[in-house]
This record gives structure tokens, sequence and C-alpha cells, in this order.
């Protein structure tokens, strides 16, 4: 079984895919942080995120991976160190580069071959998992997206920003995601898109079991 949850920024895809793996009892694939991990390694070996040659140099030292729902660079764990408002940035930048997508999407297949996974991010539905058995894309309006991203970072005592600029940093990084050439983040044609703009956490969770149960007695 695979399915993928894909979408903006700030759509409640990670909340709603955690749950979704917990209660179908499958593996969760955060592809978001993967690229933040790319990025965070690229920034700090002092990499210019913009040169795409120079990032693509690096690429062979990288070594991504999960241990127990955490994310490591070799062997250390970096799950909080990507969770920053710079690595949103520097992370959108290098999903751009040919050779960074080409690389985590054939990590992401590697991982997906054992089946049983939630598969979250841009293109899980379109290019990682197109065979997948149901395919969601959660969206929300840019406003409640902003919201939402700002109570997150309040929840992890982060830096506190401005609604306003969270607004507009959540709408340029959809602008870059949505017309990239390679890859760019749309609803694959065979998938669901919920707008939970006005749904809770709980009713996008209960709508997807909903549809996947359906979709099973079928
Ligand atoms: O989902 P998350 O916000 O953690 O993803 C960080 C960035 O990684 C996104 O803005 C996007 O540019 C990139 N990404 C991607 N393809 C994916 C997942 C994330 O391009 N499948």
């Amino acid at each position: 079984m695979i399915i993928t949850i894909d979408g903006p920024a700030g759509a409640g895809k990670s909340s709603v895919s955690k749950e979704l793996a917990r209660r179908l009892a499958l593996t969760y694939l955060d592809s978001g942080a993967m690229y933040r991990a790319l990025a965070l390694y690229m920034l700090e070996k002092g990499v210019d995120i913009d040169d795409e040659a120079a990032v693509t140099e690096h690429l062979d030292h990288v070594k991504i991976g999960f241990k127990n729902g955490s994310i490591y660079l070799g062997s250390r764990d970096v799950s909080d160190l990507i969770r920053t408002p710079e690595i949103d940035v520097a992370s959108s930048a290098v999903s751009r580069i040919p050779a960074v997508r080409k690389y985590l999407t054939q990590l992401q297949k590697e991982i997906g071959r054992k089946g049983n996974i939630v598969a979250e991010g841009r293109d899980m539905g379109t290019v990682v998992f197109p065979e997948a058995d149901f395919k969601f894309f959660l969206t929300a309006s840019p406003e409640e997206r902003a919201k939402r991203r700002m109570a997150q970072l309040e929840s992890r005592k982060k830096n506190i920003v401005k609604h306003e600029i969270i607004l507009q940093q959540i709408k340029k990084r959809d602008k870059a995601d949505t017309n990239r050439a390679i890859a760019p983040l749309r609803p694959a044609n065979d998938a669901i898109v919920i707008d939970s703009t006005n749904l809770s956490f709980q009713e996008v969770v209960e709508k997807i079991i909903d549809i996947i149960h359906e979709g099973k007695k079928r």
C-alpha cells in the first residue's frame, strides 16, 4: 500500500500524514525533510545553494537517512536543525536543481520499494510514486497556512515572525515550487484534492481514512 500526500507549505500535510501512518500502521516518508537536510548540508559546507554546478558536485558526499522517525545527515540527527525559516528558503532553492531531484527521487523510490508507506511532499503522486494506491493533494488558503505555520513555530519556541512576513514567504515558496521546470507542485491527474481551510485536523484525517476504506471495498 502506498499513499501519497502532496500540497503546498503549511497545508497540514505533515501532521495528517503522520496520523495516517499511525492509524493505518504504515511508515511515514517525509520527503521535504530530505530536501531540507540536503540544503542544511550545503549551507554548512559553505556551498552557494544557487550555484547549480557547485551543489551538484557536492551531492556525492551527502548521506541522508531516517532512523526511528528522525532524519540523519551521516550519523548526526538533524531533525531540529532543518526546521528554520532559513532552511525553508534554502530547501526550496536546492529543490530546483535537476541533479538534486534525481538523487532524492531515487532514494525515495528505494524507501518506497518495501511498500506500506505514507509519502508526503510535492511530487509524490506525480513523479516518485505514480503507481500509488491513493493520492491526495492537501491545500488551504495562504492566510490559513501562514496562521498554522506561525502556531507551529511558536510551539517549537522558534523566533517569532510576524504573520505578514510568514504569509509573504509562503506565497513566495508556493510560486517557486509551482513554477519550477521539473516536478512542479501540482495535483496528480488522479489525486483527490482536499481543501482544509475550513476543516479541522481530525476532519481531514477522517475524510482521508473514509476514502481509503471506501476505495478498498470496491
Ligand atoms: O514540505 P517541506 O516544507 O518540508 O519541504 C521543503 C521544500 O522542499 C519545499 O518548499 C519544496 O521546495 C521542496 N520539496 C520538493 N519536493 C518534495 C518535498 C519538498 O521539492 N517532494
